[in-house]
């Protein structure tokens, strides 16, 4: 009897890095990939960057459905969203075909959160999560001499430094009082509003986006302050939230994330979960280096050699290239305090914990030289 395959929803990060590091493994077991999207490989943090590269759209990514079929010995299903899993009968529904599987690994990412504005263009807000996504934010901001993001988070911020480098100018519209505020102390914050201030973005802090209506050829954007903005494009960058639906609706754990163990399996023996879609062990991290550790584990682990994830210090390089950024957030739950320090052109923050070790820590500028010192004094996330 032919063995069912190894399939794998999702064609982002994780589903291509899982599938290249079990196909190491297993060279003849069958794969199916099954993506709602065109299945194009590219790396989504170059999204927010490209301008900086100066690369087009078209330019990001490296490889489309077809060669990767043929690299990774798969069948690629595109344009297919999978709409159900009968978890007892390891089945999936997707483009009105059942197909079993052997094991199921859900990579499927995560959707933007929408915050609701009003107005009558409050759709022309957008959102910029893949790269469908992305090639409309650039045809949209083309001609584009000022775009406003709500947002001063990671992806807000990266996306404000990388519109400057291309030559547009940016508000960006934040309820907090400095940018990065789930991530940096406030002086640490407020060093880097000043340098972005210096390099031309026009913060908002302090309020939110009621309304976004049309104005002869521009966007007017109303605050909850009653200001207005006029601007040519809109760019809502103020997180993501795990997919967990699909796999809600088969009876799966889920919290935050699909919830996995340290093995990435879900609550059902042999369905599993990776990448931003994914809760392991309690951690939520939208990022590529849990995704590479990830992988690599849960390759082990289907080729028959069951292994833990481990996750090493993985600080986030935010790529503000004008005024950088590394960032190691103290692990949930740890009490301690920040400790910021003014450099010349830089800041050191370091949070230690009650007993004074070093948890965590934020570099800016001149001091994101000592990334590497410092991560070797973190703890491990996941041992
Ligand atoms: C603009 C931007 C910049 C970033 N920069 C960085 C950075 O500098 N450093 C860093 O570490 N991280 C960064 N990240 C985060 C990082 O890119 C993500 O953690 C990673 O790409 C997520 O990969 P994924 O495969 O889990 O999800 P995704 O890439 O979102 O892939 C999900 C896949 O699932 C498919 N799918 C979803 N639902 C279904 C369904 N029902 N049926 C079939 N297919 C489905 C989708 O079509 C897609 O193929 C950035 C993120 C963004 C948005």
């Amino acid at each position: 009897m032919i063995k069912p395959p190894l399939i794998i929803v999702g064609t982002g990060l994780a589903g291509y890095t899982l599938a290249r590091e079990w196909r190491k493994l297993d060279t003849a077991t069958p794969l199916i990939m099954l993506t709602r999207d065109d299945g194009r490989y590219y790396s989504k943090p170059m999204l927010s960057s490209a301008y900086t590269s100066k690369k087009l759209p078209e330019a990001i990514a490296l490889n489309d459905a077809g060669s990767m079929a043929a690299q990774l010995h798969a069948e690629i299903v595109t344009d297919t969203g999978v709409d159900a899993i009968d978890t007892l009968a390891n089945t999936l529904r997707a483009g009105g075909n059942t197909h079993h599987y052997w094991n199921l690994v859900l990579a499927i990412g995560a959707d933007p959160i929408h915050v609701p504005v009003g107005g009558y263009a409050a759709d022309c807000v957008m959102t910029v999560n893949d790269l469908a996504d992305y090639t409309r934010f650039r045809a949209a901001v083309a001609t584009a001499r000022h775009v406003t993001i709500i947002g001063a988070g990671l992806i807000g911020c990266e996306f404000a430094n990388d519109l400057l480098n291309g030559g547009i100018a940016c508000s960006v519209v934040d309820p907090a009082a400095f940018p990065l505020s789930r991530l940096l102390p406030p002086e640490a914050g407020e060093a880097l509003a000043g340098a972005y201030t210096e390099f031309g973005v026009d913060w908002q802090f302090g309020r939110t986006v009621a309304r976004v209506d049309q104005d002869g050829a521009l966007l007017r954007v109303t605050l909850s302050d009653d200001s207005t903005l006029a601007t040519d494009a809109v760019l809502s960058a103020i997180g993501l939230r795990p997919r967990t639906g699909l796999a809600g609706a088969a009876g799966l754990a889920i919290n935050r994330g699909i919830v996995v163990d340290r093995q990435l399996r879900a609550s059902h023996e042999n369905v599993y979960a990776l990448g931003d879609c994914a809760e392991v062990d309690g951690l939520v991290l939208p990022y590529v280096a849990p995704i590479m550790q990830g992988a690599r584990a849960l390759a082990q682990t289907l080729a028959g050699n069951p292994t833990d994830v481990a996750y090493p210090p993985m600080p986030v390089l935010v790529k503000t290239s004008r005024y950088p950024v590394t960032v190691a957030p103290p692990r949930p739950g740890i009490s301690g305090t920040w400790h910021s320090e003014r450099l010349d052109g830089g800041v050191r923050a370091l949070y230690r914990a009650d007993d004074g070790r070093i948890e965590g820590f934020a570099l800016l500028g001149s001091a994101t030289v000592e990334r590497q010192t410092l991560s070797r004094e973190l703890p491990a996330l996941l041992n």
